[in-house]
Formats: structure tokens, C-alpha cells, sequence
């Protein structure tokens, strides 16, 4: 069972009296374990597509069936659980709380979830672990380099241990030495059999993945990486 399935996806928005198609018939797989790129020129159609992949908007028409749930027509709030359990968002901007300590960070999902509170902190724990940062805990994001913060930010994605993790120019904010530590990271969760799917403009970092989607126009070209690592 893939663990996302779009089909024949159509994005139309209303631009005053103008219709614009942002997706015109989008057909995406995503299998279990794989890790994909989505790559596309400005205006292509990539955060459109990466909106909906990741259940913050909704398609015009066309299906949609992630990890197992119909979520084309899901209400707002249902989309926003799946959002919280099933999908890890890794952002550019990182988007950790500033006042926050690193745990306190990671265990923000598991709130959203109704987690209980001693649970929340040993699995934000054991999350920082697994990316490396069991010692910078009680840190907050400022005491953090870049690198450490996007660290974090993958720890965040990690704890609910979700079906997808999404990650949108995870290295667009970092210098050279800081994004070979993400992209180690993420080549590390694809061993160990996470399902990513990442959103870059840059060919290097694209390459990293098993497999590179490109958006021209609102459709796709999926293209084999012949270096994949
Ligand atoms: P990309 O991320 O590849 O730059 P987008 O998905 O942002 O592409 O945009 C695809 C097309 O949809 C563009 O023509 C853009 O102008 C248009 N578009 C995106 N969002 C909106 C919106 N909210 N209203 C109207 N047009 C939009
Ligand atoms: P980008 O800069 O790549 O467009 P943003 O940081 O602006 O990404 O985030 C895109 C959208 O995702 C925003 O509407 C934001 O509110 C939402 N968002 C951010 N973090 C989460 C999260 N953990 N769960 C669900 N939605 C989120």
C-alpha cells in the first residue's frame, strides 16, 4: 500500500475573474520507505502540490489517500489531526518556539495529540536522542546552531512517528557544513525505513533522494536518480 496516492489532481484557484490551474491532473505514488525529491521552476506548482501532499489545503478535484485515509474531502479539523499524527513538517524557517526549550519543542505534536504529560517528555526525549541531541535538551533554539536547530525540528517530526516526513527547503537557511548534517540525518531516517518526501530547488540536495518528481506547468515528470546514494 503506497502511504500517498494522488489521482488526476486539479488545483484551481480563483484569481478575480481569472481561473488559474496551479495542478492540472497530478498522479503521484509515494511507497513506504521511499524518499523523494520534488523539484519544479517558481510558479511550477510546488508549494500547491506540497500543501496538499501535506493536508494544509485541499485539491479542486481528483483523489487523495494518504497512509490508508481518504483525505480529498476531510474536514478541516479532521485534516488537522492527520496533519498533527500522521505527517512530520520540516521547514526551512524551522519554525521552533523561540522561548522554548529543545524538548519542549519536539513534544509539541504529542500536546496537540492529548498525549499525557510524563509520555510526552520521555518520547521528546528519546526523539532528540535519535537525532543526536540528548545532551542539548534544556538548550533553547538560540543557544542552538543552525544545524542543531533543523535537528530539532526533525526530532519534532519524529515523535509522533508518523507515516510521512515532509520536508519543505529543509536546508534553504543553512551554510554547506550544517546542510551535509540534515541531509546525513535524512539519508540515516531513509535507512531506517522512514518515508520522506522533500521539496528543494537545488539539484545536489534533490539527488540525495531515491527518486526526483519534477512539476513543470502543473503536472509532473517522475525521473529515476541515477546517483543515488
Ligand atoms: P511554486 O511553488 O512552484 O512557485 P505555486 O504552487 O506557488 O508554485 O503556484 C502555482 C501557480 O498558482 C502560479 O501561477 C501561482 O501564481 C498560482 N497561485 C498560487 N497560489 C495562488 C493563490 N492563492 N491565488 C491565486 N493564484 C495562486
Ligand atoms: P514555507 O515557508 O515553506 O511556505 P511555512 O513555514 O510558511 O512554510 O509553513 C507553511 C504552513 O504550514 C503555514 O500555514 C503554517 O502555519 C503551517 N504549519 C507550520 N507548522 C505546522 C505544523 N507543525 N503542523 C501543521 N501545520 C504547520
Amino acid at each position: 500500500i503506497p502511504v500517498l496516492q494522488l489521482r488526476n489532481v486539479w488545483k484551481t484557484y480563483a484569481s478575480g475573474a481569472v481561473q488559474v490551474h496551479a495542478l492540472r491532473g497530478v498522479d503521484l505514488d509515494v511507497h513506504a520507505g521511499e524518499y523523494v525529491a520534488i523539484m519544479g521552476p517558481s510558479g511550477s506548482g510546488k508549494s500547491t502540490l506540497m500543501n496538499i501532499i501535506g493536508c494544509l489545503d485541499v485539491a479542486s478535484a481528483g483523489q487523495y489517500v494518504l497512509d490508508g485515509e481518504d483525505v480529498a474531502r476531510m474536514s478541516d479539523n479532521d485534516l488537522a489531526d492527520i496533519r498533527n499524527e500522521r505527517i512530520g513538517f520540516v521547514f526551512q524557517q524551522f519554525n521552533l518556539l523561540p522561548s522554548q526549550q529543545a524538548w519542549r519543542n519536539v513534544e509539541l505534536p504529542l500536546w496537540y495529540a492529548r498525549v499525557r504529560s510524563a509520555e510526552r517528555r520521555q518520547r521528546a526525549l528519546d526523539s532528540l536522542a535519535r537525532v543526536g541531541l540528548a545532551d542539548r535538551a534544556h538548550h533553547r533554539p538560540n543557544q542552538l546552531s543552525g544545524g542543531q536547530q533543523q535537528r530539532v525540528a526533525i526530532a519534532r517530526a519524529l515523535v509522533t512517528d508518523p507515516a510521512l516526513i515532509l520536508a519543505d527547503e529543509p536546508t534553504g537557511n543553512l551554510d554547506s557544513v550544517s546542510t551535509e548534517d540534515v541531509l546525513g540525518l535524512l539519508d540515516e531516517l531513509h535507512a531506517a525505513g522512514r518515508t520522506i518526501v522533500l521539496i528543494t530547488h537545488e539539484q545536489e540536495v534533490a539527488e540525495r533522494a531515491q527518486r526526483i518528481v519534477r512539476v513543470f506547468d502543473g503536472r509532473i515528470a517522475d525521473l529515476a536518480v541515477g546517483a543515488a546514494s
